[in-house]
This record gives structure tokens, C-alpha cells and sequence, in this order.
């Protein structure tokens, strides 16, 4: 049961009363003690006095037989205080002469019972009269009479507990003040102060504890009270403090300072809220880097920290005022734009981030070039929940990304289904080896002077439900999961078989580029599955080229070098694939056993207008006597420019997509058993 508040002045109060009255009793107790005490010695003295100055007149009167003296004498004793009556015995016991002061006051019993009590002994006092001037031979008195006097006892105690009475009040009178006095004391002194303690303690906002501080009156400044609030105080600012370190400790990304995910969604949610009552909309921006694992994996993560960190500054300021930058972990930001109020608009906004974030950064020695996908959903358009805005436009920004560098989409709610698919396609891809749904295709590469055949590339479809599935959607999930190294084995195996096969239909020496992946060039079994593969198929280790993407390379630059000289050494060609967009540089480049560089898609889609990059590589691609492939040669002009810069061999859409390997026989075995394929 929940006790009821009693206040401290009540508790106080009631605690002096019942200690005071108990003391005042006490005292008043001792009192009557000391009085009792004090009234019985001075009867029995008066007593003693009365008893000798009637004696001998009494004998006198006794020895005469003069009953008028006597009757005089004990007149006389009558008069004094408290004597109700006397009495003069002859020495037979029969009276002589008595007189009293008439009937005692009637009186209650308990009233008699106390004063019998408090003055019983001392109710009558006797004494013996004898003879005067004589004593026999043996020295004996002779016993002539006897006086008695009586004592009013009753009437005694009424005059005592008359006194005690104004003592009394007298007592209670004090105690009560003294009650009042001490009592006002303490409520102004002591209680008063701690009761404005208690109510501003009971003002504290736990939230921030140091808003509302407890006031130090003067009075106390200097004695407990002041020190117990100062503490408290103290205790107040302290764990304001710390409250404000840890809320930021739990809303802000440590490395950026950014809000993070949970600050993000309570920002969204309070938006949403505003935006309900305004019946307005705003954006929700998702981005995420382009190629931060490569900065991360080549540059280590100090710079990659650093990367973040300006990647994070770039984007506040040019989000400015428009929005509010979070980090949500990783190379993954969002931008909640609330003043957005088209898509139009966020567009625009997006466009000016995309300039701000492709400013390359200068980190350390390294020059990198940032760049990002975003993907962007519209509130309420696209979701009606901060949960389902994120998800949303995470899931336009993989749209965005799908598309390539530095690329934006709004979401659309048909991307949900790809999303899902890359979930699905986690689950699936354990059961697809087993159940063959891979397959190869086959991109032919070509001398770009005399436009022959000289090899191609093997990619990896996924043939599923009736549908082929690229690389790019599954590759990464089983790089993530490890399925890439059984994966990776079985492409190994089906270009050795492929080029055996090739070999025995057509008398034909194709080789074949095969991509491995970051994760199974690390892996140790590597080596001996190519070696084994190649003896197994009895092939000639050089028409089997092993392409790696620079990034793989630069990851663990000493081993990747044992490695690579061994597949050398094996007589294997060796490829850096993606070429440029790894931050490699230029001494590592030179140590590794390579044949040949392939410049990434992306540099020859900027050709001719952008060439700068291009040009680096293939001067490059010289100096170090190594044989230049551009990747991605979608037209004409591009074309051209390879040609006149003296680019051996290229590979693209413009001669080729990638082809099934009936369609490759075809159009490059069958057709032409020399493998010649003029350009025109
Ligand atoms: P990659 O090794 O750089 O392969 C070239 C990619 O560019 C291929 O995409 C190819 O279809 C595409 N491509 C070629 N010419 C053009 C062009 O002119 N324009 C455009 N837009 N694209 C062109 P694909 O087949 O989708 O493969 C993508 C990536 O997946 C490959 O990039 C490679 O890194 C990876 N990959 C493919 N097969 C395998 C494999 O068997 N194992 C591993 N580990 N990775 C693979
Ligand atoms: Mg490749
Ligand atoms: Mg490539």
C-alpha cells in the first residue's frame, strides 16, 4: 500500500509537541516529588516545634488537674496551620480535655486514598507527659498523661495540589510556547529550505537535468544544507554532461559527427509529421560512393577514413540549408531534403551535390576522384514511413548504381522487385552449380590494326527461370557469401574444356580471358585449380589469360606478386582488369608480372571528348612493354581515337556483345576457321 504524504513541518511539529509535553511532564512529576518531599519535612518539623512548646503547659495543666488550662492550652494548639484537633489522655487512657476545629471537609475517596498516601505517617503526633521535677530512686520519670495532637491531612493535600495546580499550568504554558517558538524555528530555518529543495528537485527535467539548478539561499550558504545542494548541483551539471556526451555518442556517426541512423529516423519521422499538417512533400536522397572499396582496399583505411570524413564536409555544404546530411554507415549517406518541394527540384539539388562530391580530393599523395549513385524518394509519393523512404530510396540508389558511375533515379515501385530478387538471388545461388544454371559467354577481343579475332572473354551468365542473370547483379551477393570460389572454379574449368574443345572442332587456338574475383584471387587454392585445369584439358597455359581487376591487386600488393609470378612462371597470361580506376601506383606497377592492361570501360566511354586518362594509360601501357586491351568500344570515334593512339586490341559492343558459345562458334569459328574478322 502506497504511504500518503505527510508533510515535514506536520512530522516536525508533532515530534516537538509529544517531546515537549513528555518532558513537561516529566518535570512537573519531579515537582510534585520535591514538593511531597519538602511540605512532609517542614510538618514534621513544625510537628516537633508544636509538640515542645505545648508540653509543658500541658503537663502543668495535667499535674494541676486544671482542666481550664488545659482546655486553654490546647486552644491554642488548635490555631495552628493544618490541625484539625488535640487531645490531653491522664495516664489511665481516659480523656481529660479534647477539642477540634469541627467536621472535616467531605471529600472524594481517591482524594482521601492520596493524601492518606502522601501524609498517612504523619497524621498525629503524641507525647508522653510525666511528673515534673521527679525520678524515683531507680532514675525512672512517672507517666502523668499523654497530648495527642491530629493533622488535617485532607485538607494538607488540597493546599499542596492547589500549588501544584498553577505550577502546573505554568509548565504547560512554557511547554507551549516553547512548542510554537521552535516550531516556527524549524519550519523557517530547516524545513522551509528543504521543502524549496524537494519542489525544485521535483522541477528537474531528467532530460536536461542542468536547466533547472536548486537555488542556495544566503542563509545556508555556509553550513550542511548549502554543501548537500551545491553537491547535488555539481551531481546535476555532471550528468548533464555526461546525458549530452552519451545522446551524442547515440545519434551522431563517431567518425563524421554526422546524425546517424537512429538521429535520422527521428528527424524523418518529426518531418513527416510537419509535412502531414502542411500537406507539403520533401526528398529523402541515398547515397552511396562509387568505388569507396577500391579507395578503402588500395589506400588503406586511414585514407579511406579521411575519404569519408571530406566526402561527408562535400556534402553538407552543398546541402546547406536545403537539408540535413546523415551517415548511415559505411560509403552510405542520406540527405533528408526537407525545403524540396518537386521532383524537379530535388533533381536540381542532386545535380549540385554530384558537382560538389566529383571534385577530386587530394588525400595525402593520392589524388581520388570521388564519385556517387544516388537514388531518391519522395514523401509522401513513395512512402508514408522514415522506414520505408530510407528502403525505398536505397533501393532507387542500386537502380542508379546499375547504371554506372555518378549516376541518380528516382525510386519507382517496380525496383522493389529487384530488390527482392537480390535477396532471392542469395538463397538461389547455393543450389546453381548443382543444378548447371551457369553458362559462359564469349566477348571476342580484336587487333584493332588489322581487326582479327586475337581472343576473347569469358563472362559468366546465370540462367535461371528462363532468364540469363548478369554477373553484376549475382557476383557481388557470392563474393559476400563465398559461393564465389566453387563459382569461380567451374569457370577455370569450363574455358580449359572450351578451348580444348575449340582446338579439337576447329584446329583453332583461341585463347580465353577469364575473370577472377577479388576473393578467389586471394584464396589459396587458386594456383593449383588453374595449373590442374589446364593439365587436365591438356591446353597451353598461355591461351588461358587470368584477368584480375586492379583493386584485387592492390589489396595485398606482396602476395599478390608471389602469386602472380608462380601463374606466370606457369606459362599463364596475366591481365589487370578495370585498369585506372584502382589508384595503383606507378613502382608496384612495374614489380608485377603482367602482359597486358585493360583499360576500364568507363575512360573509353569518355573518349574522344575526355581523353586525358587514356592517353596516361596507354603511354603507360608502352613504357612498361605491356599490350593495351580497351575495354567497352561502343562506336566509331572511339574507335578511332584507339587506333591512332596505337591501341592494340579492344573489345565492345561495337564489334560484339557478349555471345552464347553456339552464336561465338558461329560467327567466329564456323564461319571463318582462320578466326579473321576484318573491321570495316
Ligand atoms: P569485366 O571483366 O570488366 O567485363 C566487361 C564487362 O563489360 C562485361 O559485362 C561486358 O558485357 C561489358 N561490356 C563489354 N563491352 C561493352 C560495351 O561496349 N558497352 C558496355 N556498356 N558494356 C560492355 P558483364 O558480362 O555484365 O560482366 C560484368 C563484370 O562481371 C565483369 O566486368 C567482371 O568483372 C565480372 N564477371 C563476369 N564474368 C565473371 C566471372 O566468370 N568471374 C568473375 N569473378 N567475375 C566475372
Ligand atoms: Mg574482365
Ligand atoms: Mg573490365
Amino acid at each position: 500500500m502506497k504511504e500518503s504524504f505527510k508533510s515535514l513541518t506536520w512530522k516536525q511539529t508533532v515530534l516537538l509537541v509529544s517531546s515537549t509535553l513528555f518532558f513537561a511532564v516529566a518535570i512537573f512529576l519531579i515537582e510534585i516529588f520535591l514538593l511531597v518531599t519538602d511540605t512532609r519535612e517542614e510538618l514534621s518539623l513544625t510537628q516537633r516545634e508544636l509538640i515542645d512548646s505545648f508540653e509543658q503547659p500541658a503537663i502543668n495543666a495535667i499535674w494541676a488537674l486544671d482542666d481550664l488550662l488545659a482546655a486553654q492550652t490546647i486552644q491554642g494548639i488548635l490555631k495552628v496551620k493544618h490541625v484539625s484537633s488535640a487531645l490531653l489522655e491522664l495516664e489511665d487512657g481516659s480523656r481529660f480535655v479534647s477539642v477540634n476545629n469541627g467536621a472535616p471537609a467531605a471529600n472524594p475517596e481517591f482524594f482521601i486514598k492520596i493524601s492518606s498516601e502522601l501524609f498517612g505517617d504523619l497524621k498525629e503526633v503524641s507525647r508522653s507527659l510525666y511528673r515534673p521535677f521527679y525520678t524515683d530512686a531507680n532514675g525512672n520519670k512517672e507517666l502523668i498523661g499523654t497530648l495527642t495532637v491530629f493533622y488535617d491531612t485532607q485538607e494538607l493535600t488540597s493546599a499542596l495540589i492547589s500549588s501544584l495546580r498553577f505550577s502546573l499550568w505554568a509548565t504547560l504554558a512554557r511547554a507551549f510556547l516553547l512548542t510554537l517558538v521552535l516550531s516556527v524555528v524549524f519550519h523557517r530555518f530547516l524545513t522551509q529550505p528543504i521543502a524549496k529543495i524537494s519542489e525544485a528537485i521535483d522541477k528537474i527535467d531528467p532530460e536536461s537535468p542542468a536547466k533547472n539548478l536548486l537555488p542556495v539561499t544566503r542563509s545556508h550558504s555556509n553550513d550542511e544544507l548549502g554543501v548537500v545542494i551545491s553537491k547535488l548541483n555539481q551531481i546535476l551539471a555532471q550528468f548533464d554532461t555526461t546525458q549530452n556526451k552519451l545522446r551524442k555518442m547515440a545519434t551522431r556517426d563517431p567518425l563524421t559527427g554526422l546524425p546517424n541512423r537512429t538521429l535520422l529516423l527521428e528527424t524523418i519521422t518529426v518531418t513527416i509529421q510537419r509535412a502531414k499538417l502542411q500537406e507539403c512533400r520533401f526528398a529523402l536522397l541515398f547515397i552511396d560512393l562509387d568505388r569507396f572499396k577500391n579507395v578503402n582496399d588500395s589506400l588503406g583505411h586511414d585514407i579511406g577514413d579521411q575519404f569519408l570524413v571530406r566526402v561527408a564536409r562535400n556534402l553538407e555544404i552543398a546541402v546547406g540549408q536545403s537539408g540535413t546530411v546523415a551517415r548511415l554507415g559505411g560509403d552510405e549517406f542520406v540527405v533528408l531534403a526537407d525545403s524540396i518541394e518537386s521532383p524537379n527540384h530535388a533533381a536540381e539539388l542532386v545535380d549540385k551535390l554530384l558537382i560538389q562530391l566529383n571534385v577530386p580530393m587530394q588525400l595525402n599523395e593520392h589524388t581520388v576522384h570521388p564519385a556517387a549513385s544516388i537514388g531518391i524518394a519522395i514523401y509522401p509519393d513513395d512512402g508514408l514511413r522514415a522506414e520505408d523512404l530510407i528502403r525505398h530510396a536505397d533501393i532507387a540508389m542500386y537502380s542508379a548504381k546499375a547504371a554506372g558511375s555518378n549516376q541518380w533515379a528516382f525510386f519507382k515501385p517496380q525496383m522493389t522487385e529487384r530488390a527482392a530478387v537480390r535477396l532471392r538471388t542469395e538463397a538461389s545461388l547455393h543450389d546453381a552449380l548443382e543444378n548447371s544454371e551457369f553458362l559462359l559467354h564469349f566477348q571476342p577481343k580484336l587487333d584493332l590494326k588489322s581487326g582479327e579475332v586475337v581472343g576473347c572473354e569469358a563472362l559468366i551468365r546465370w540462367q535461371k527461370d528462363g532468364r540469363l542473370i548478369s554477373p553484376a547483379s549475382f557476383i557481388p551477393v557470392a563474393e559476400e557469401t563465398g559461393i564465389i570460389i566453387p563459382i569461380g572454379r567451374w569457370v577455370i574449368e569450363q574455358s580449359c574444356k572450351t578451348i580444348q574443345q575449340w582446338k579439337v572442332k576447329y584446329n583453332l587456338a583461341m585463347p580465353i580471358a577469364i575473370n577472377v574475383s577479388s576473393q578467389q584471387f586471394q584464396d589459396s587454392s587458386l594456383v593449383p585449380d588453374i595449373k590442374q585445369a589446364a593439365l587436365r584439358y591438356q591446353i597451353a597455359p598461355e591461351l588461358l589469360e587470368i584477368e584480375i581487376t586492379e583493386t584485387s591487386l592492390m589489396n595485398d600488393i606482396e602476395s599478390a606478386i608471389i602469386k602472380l609470378n608462380q601463374l606466370k612462371a606457369a606459362g599463364f597470361g596475366i591481365a589487370v582488369d578495370d585498369f585506372g580506376t584502382g589508384y595503383s601506383s606507378l613502382s608496384y606497377l612495374r614489380r608485377l608480372p603482367i602482359n597486358t592492361m585493360k583499360i576500364d570501360r568507363g575512360f573509353v566511354s569518355d573518349l574522344p571528348q575526355e581523353s586525358a586518362i587514356a592517353s596516361t594509360i596507354l603511354m603507360l601501357g608502352k613504357q612498361l612493354d605491356l599490350s593495351i586491351v580497351a575495354e567497352g568500344i561502343e562506336n566509331e570515334q572511339q574507335l578511332e581515337w584507339l587506333q591512332k593512339r596505337g591501341c592494340e586490341i579492344g573489345q565492345g559492343f561495337y564489334f560484339s556483345k557478349p555471345l552464347a558459345i553456339d552464336t561465338f562458334e558461329a560467327n567466329y569459328l564456323a564461319a571463318n576457321p582462320n578466326a579473321r574478322e576484318t573491321i570495316s
